[in-house]
């Protein structure tokens, strides 16, 4: 069956971040905090679906909601009760008082710009470099660009992040590096009146993680409402993975939108949209159309319900925390014993190690990372049992909710042997 991959699925899988080269590994199931793949091998899985599974496999309560939800009716394009159980979580949680539901990230994302290009009726939108927010054009612009390509660093080139981008939305992107204040003011004051708003992850992890300078996220609030600009997170991936109300409580800084999706679902694909009450009345009133034929879809609710009630509580992240330290400790240990000059970073569930040891504050900075020891990383962890994001250096490793001590002490030791290696080769 397998074989057949390549014939009948372009580039043998079904996204390309799926193709861990030189293949996709291909999953048969999942349970707990382990997957296993159609040879029979089983790993932990830190994976997590790139940041979804937080709830880990087949989590009861959300077997049970789901289960039960499919004999009552998976789609009707109507909303459903629980679609107002979980807008007000959300509303309490995020302290936005109105929300939206869509399927993916991309859709939040592209919802997000829309409203404020809508709102402000400017089309200008501040963009940091290297932050990825989905695969709509606006937003595909200096995602992961080359060292070569990305220009001086106080004018950045407009990368196009993949094939298919017009040059002329790509030419209402401003690029900003990720924690730099100055930045956001110089062209703020040099498109005065023109820009729209800013998107940004508050905590980048789209480059390993880096996470915001004290006193940015305020500092950006501050700077876009002085010049009538909103201000957007992108917590795809840092909603419910860095807090349960993911970066927003945890910097305690309100923006005027965020963008939800990843591990909202509980494994299920959702995401959804929250904004001031200025910003949602535009979708109230009708002045900007947030449609889709799944939105608010009976299935996702019903997991999202499961997933914001069981797993995505103060219980559960007394838990993911406990499991962070022992992990970050143990990362720490080996480091320090072999002599390296790597950091371990981590910010909730999320970690990663920086293969360097200059700081990493934004993406110019983290191109230096010497991505080598990602790869080696990522096939000594895949080897010892481990099912890590394919990306090297770029992605991070995500603790779920049953994830064990064992686990994380098996992703620890695989690092050791990592470490032991590097430090061969750096001390002789
Ligand atoms: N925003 C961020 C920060 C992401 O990491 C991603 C996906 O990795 C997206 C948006 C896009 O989400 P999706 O893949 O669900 O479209």
């Amino acid at each position: 069956m397998i074989a057949d991959a390549g014939r009948v699925l372009a580039g043998g899988a079904t996204s390309n971040w799926q193709i861990a080269q030189p293949q996709a590994v291909w999953m048969s199931h999942g349970q707990g905090s382990h997957v296993w793949d159609v040879d029979g091998n089983e790993y932990v899985d830190m994976h997590g679906g790139y940041g979804a599974c937080i709830a880990g496999h087949g989590y009861p309560a959300i077997v049970e909601a789901v289960s039960r939800q499919v004999t009552r009716g998976t789609h009707f394009a109507q909303p459903t009760e629980d679609a107002i159980w979980v807008a007000t979580e959300l509303s309490r949680r995020f302290g936005l008082p109105q929300w939206r539901f869509a399927n993916s990230g991309t859709e939040a994302t592209m919802d997000a710009i829309h409203l404020m290009r809508a709102l402000k009726g400017r089309d200008l939108v501040i963009k940091v470099e290297g932050c990825y927010h989905g695969h709509h054009d606006s937003v595909q612009v200096s995602v992961l660009p080359e060292p070569e390509e990305v220009g001086p660093p106080d004018a950045p080139n407009r990368v196009p992040g993949n094939t298919g981008i017009p040059q002329a939305i790509m030419d209402l992107i401003v690029l900003v590096p990720f924690n730099d204040l100055g930045a956001v003011e110089r062209v703020l004051k040099e498109h005065d009146g023109r820009i729209a708003g800013m998107i940004l992850e508050p905590v980048m992890m789209n480059a390993g993680i880096i996470p915001p300078v004290d006193g940015y996220l305020a500092g950006l609030k501050e700077l876009l409402h002085a010049h009538d600009a909103f201000l957007t997170f992108d917590e795809v991936k840092t909603g419910f993975t860095t807090g349960p109300a993911g970066a927003t409580g945890r910097y305690g800084v309100t923006p005027d939108i965020v963008c939800l999706a990843k591990a909202l679902g509980g494994g299920i694909s959702v995401a959804a949209i929250g904004g001031t009450a200025e910003i949602m009345s535009a979708i109230g009133d009708g002045r900007y159309e947030q449609v889709g034929t799944f939105n608010g879809n009976p299935l996702a609710m019903a997991a999202t319900r499961a997933n914001l009630t069981h797993v995505i509580n103060d219980a559960g992240y007394e838990r993911l925390d406990a499991l962070a330290a022992r992990a970050r400790e143990g990362f720490e240990d080996h480091i320090a014993a072999n002599g390296l000059p790597w950091r371990v970073v981590s910010v909730g569930a999320k970690g990663c190690v920086a293969f360097t040891g200059e700081p990493v504050r934004n993406y110019r900075d983290f191109l230096e990372v010497d991505d080598r020891w990602g790869h080696l990383h990522w096939l000594m962890q895949h080897n010892g049992g481990v099912f890590l994001p394919p990306w090297g250096k770029v992605e991070q490793w995500l603790l779920s909710v049953q994830h064990t001590d064992e686990d994380v002490d098996l992703l620890v030791s695989n690092f050791g042997r990592l470490a032991a290696v590097a430090g061969r080769s750096t001390h002789g």
